[in-house]
């Protein structure tokens, strides 16, 4: 019997309501039992809605207040001492998260670190193991919710971050020791808690183990081994191995020795996959197919998928699921009246998908004749999608096949640019600088809501968003500053900005996506080629720079960035789309030297979690990505200055690459991590012009000149004099002017007090 199943649901609601929730909860505007109800609310809905779509079994425990590798460290008993005497379990639980309350003056606890899941755009608490740690069953959230969705007549299938992927991704605090050695005292919670769940009446338990997908060795096979052949042993519990975002390779025909009930293969990402399955595994083993990208959000080749399933269909018992959880994607498509039907028909959203799951389930139950019209009209849809020339810009095409070496560089090594950039800039030496962004201030954001709304002209918006580039520039000019930015007030984000003007893409009304706790993101959709409709942003370029005679920098979002933060079309490889965009974005640079520009910044803060989770992968798309940036920016004559921005500091692995990019000046985050910065630059000697950030914009917290003047004279130590800016660590926007002005003011000091002192030294 071939079940339709899916490995967990967005969690956020079609209305955002948890995040909204969330947000009232920490405002003290509701109770926590409140709190708990919206959420209650928001699973029932999401089992309602999945039932609906025709699933026989739904996940539960998938749902979490805020992540669930935090829930994992809260079931497991992982809570660091530092909140250990927060009596509040839920106040508790957001300490963790988010970082706790001050008492009486002393500051509340740090937050865990918090980092990309794989490679997904979502971000989790990363759990902190120490040598000596101890577990203990303290949270009965998976039974709970298992118990919920039993009264409310689901049969739902638990879903727990298996121990092996919760080790690897934890780390170890206090001495450093491999948090894999730790599975012999976790393995007895993982047994309590799946026993209890047999207890209630579970029949299935999918145990998510996506590390299996990465770079593994024979120390993470060996506790695969050891932790499933345990936990399988428990009475009356079926397991499912479940991996995901990618292929599990060569270990394949050992992970299916293992004595768990079935498996779950990620056939989008690796089709090939089945094919191995089916050689090596036994009769009665149950096969999860993935056959409905969870990723992404086009719909399936219905045709294809079910010849996939078939082969597996006649050997074993197999179940059909999205690839992967839906967390990745939007609920629903049906509702997004704003995208042209052309491309809407196209699409499909969380619900979508699970509406194919169980089509795809059915047809393999009760053969394709009863549902001929509804795969007819799949296939329909696929070939308008291929035909469609919305898809196709011959121009582009052209254009993108045309591309030749010479336009992947610069016309002179940066050692000859150098020279011919300080006679147009004339900057003293530390030059200071901002990321692009001034604060988003509440007046900014109402006065873009009412233009969108209609309440506001266009003359009107325009007038006001003038007045605050001017007040903007007046300021920076006041303070001292070298090189000034207009503040970006116009950009609600910097990608959908580009997003919107672009040909190719379509921005979704309510498409939102967890980014992390209540943090979520709408990523434009990719669907067609790119191209340019006309300058994007030149004309407040050309307002900012006619107001001052310092230089103004141009400011724009780099290919990678602008492809790895937007939803992309998978009808051709991921580096042509990015080339597209890339030559989009080289068309407004060159208007934008044009137009008087000395400087341009093309900021790629998401160069970095665009790499492959496998070592072997990696070459391949540094190469495109890198000459992506390269062919962006190389068109503009050589004494034109190109920055580039990034959000991070953890270079070591990719430095030659980031040098590779060749940009003049670049800016990295730094101020939380200056260590890393230290390691990554003694070995290497970057070449160019360097700007470590010197203060942290993620805090309110205004910094002190001599902080900072410290923290330039580190990087001092690895970098030379005249190799060094001085900027913060990221764009300003989420910070007030209050803490800014105080804050680069400081920055400004520091950086005049670093060049009396090289005067004096000289
Ligand atoms: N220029 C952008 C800004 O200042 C850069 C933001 C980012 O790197 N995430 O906001
Ligand atoms: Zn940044």
């Amino acid at each position: 019997m071939t079940l339709a199943t899916n490995l967990g649901f967005p969690r956020i609601g079609r209305q955002r309501e948890l995040k909204k929730a969330l947000e009232q909860y920490w405002t003290a505007k509701i109770s926590g039992e409140q709190l708990l109800e919206t959420a209650r609310q928001l699973r029932r809905t999401h089992w309602q809605l999945q039932r609906e779509a025709g699933l026989d079994i739904v996940p539960c425990n998938d749902f979490s207040l805020y992540d669930h590798v935090l829930d994992t460290a809260v079931m497991v008993g992982a809570i660091p001492q530092r909140f250990a005497d927060i009596p509040d379990e839920l106040e508790r639980y957001f300490a963790m998260a988010r970082g706790g309350k001050s008492y009486n003056g002393r500051p509340g606890p740090l937050a865990l670190e918090m980092t990309k899941w794989f490679d997904t755009n979502y971000h989790y608490l990363v759990p902190e193991l120490t040598s000596d740690q101890t577990f203990r069953l303290s949270s009965t959230k998976p039974v709970d919710e298992f118990l919920e969705a039993q009264r409310l007549g689901y049969a739902a299938r638990p879903v727990l971050v298996g121990p092996v992927t919760f080790l690897r991704l934890s780390k170890a605090k206090g001495s450093s020791f491999d948090p894999l050695q730790l599975l012999p005292r976790l393995l007895p919670v993982y047994e309590q808690i799946l026993a209890r769940l047999a207890t209630a009446g579970a029949t299935w338990v999918q145990m998510d183990e996506p590390i299996l997908v990465t770079d593994t060795d024979e120390t993470l096979l060996s506790c695969v081994d050891q932790a499933y052949n345990r936990l399988a042993a428990i009475s009356g519990l079926k397991l499912l191995l479940t991996t995901y975002f990618g292929t599990v390779g060569e270990a394949l025909p050992r992970l299916l020795q293992l004595p768990v009930a079935g498996i779950h293969l990620d056939l989008v990402r690796g089709p090939e996959q089945l094919a191995t399955a089916l050689r090596y595994v036994r009769p009665d083993f149950t096969l999860s197919l993935g056959l409905v990208d969870g990723r992404n959000v086009w719909r399936t080749d219905l045709t294809a998928a079910l010849e996939l399933a078939r082969s597996a269909a006649a050997r074993n018992p197999i179940t059909v699921a999205p690839s992967c959880s839906l967390l990745h994607v939007p609920i629903d498509v049906s509702e997004e009246t704003g995208i042209p039907s052309q491309v809407r028909e196209w699409l499909a959203f969380a619900r979508q998908k699970l509406e194919e799951v169980s089509l795809i389930a059915r047809c393999l139950r009760e053969g394709t004749p009863a549902y001929a019209q509804s795969l007819a009209e799949n296939q329909a849809i696929l070939e308008r999608r291929r035909r469609s020339p919305l898809t196709n810009n011959p121009a582009v095409r052209a254009r993108l096949a045309a591309v030749t070496p010479d336009m992947l560089r610069r016309q002179r090594p940066y050692s000859q640019r150098r020279p011919l950039q300080q006679a147009r800039l004339q900057l003293p030496p530390f030059p200071t600088t901002t990321i692009g962004s001034f604060p988003q201030t509440e007046e900014v954001r109402k006065a873009r809501a009412a233009f969108k709304a209609g309440k506001l002209s266009a003359s009107d918006y325009e007038a006001f968003l003038k007045q605050q580039i001017a007040e903007a520039i007046r300021w920076q000019e006041s303070i001292g500053i070298d090189v000034l930015v207009h503040g970006e007030f116009e950009r609600n984000d910097m990608v959908e900005y580009f997003g919107e003007q672009l040909e190719g893409f379509v921005i979704s009304s309510n498409g939102w996506v967890q980014s992390y706790g209540s943090r979520c993101v709408k990523p434009p959709i990719i669907y067609g080629d790119v191209a340019r409709r006309g300058p994007m942003t030149v004309e407040w370029f050309r307002y900012a720079q006619s107001l001052t005679s310092k230089p103004v920098k141009g400011m724009l979002t780099g290919p990678v960035t602008i492809l790895q933060w937007s939803f992309v079309r998978d009808d051709q490889p991921r580096k042509d789309t990015c080339w597209q965009i890339a030559l989009a974005i080289r068309d407004e640079v060159i208007d934008l030297e044009r137009a008087g520009a000395a400087i341009i910044q093309i900021d790629e803060p998401a160069l970095r979690e665009g790499l492959p989770l496998r070592k072997a992968d990696w070459p391949e798309y540094l190469r495109w990505a890198v000459e992506a940036f390269r062919l962006a920016s190389s068109g503009v004559r050589d004494d034109t200055q190109i920055h580039t921005h990034m959000c991070y500091s953890e270079f070591n692995d990719i430095i030659a690459a980031i040098a590779d990019l060749d940009a003049d000046v670049i800016s990295i985050e730094t101020s939380r991590s200056h260590m890393e910065l230290l390691r990554a630059f003694t070995d290497f000697k970057y070449p160019n012009e360097i700007g470590p950030g010197v203060y942290d914009i993620h805090s309110p917290r205004i910094p002190q000149q001599a902080e900072m003047e410290g923290l330039l004279s580190k990087a001092l130590a690895v970098l030379s004099a005249s190799q060094l800016w001085v900027n913060p660590d990221c764009g300003l926007k989420t910070r007030r002017w209050e803490e800014v002005k105080p804050a680069l003011q400081a920055m400004v000091n520091a950086a005049r007090s670093l060049r009396s002192r090289l005067a004096t030294t000289n």
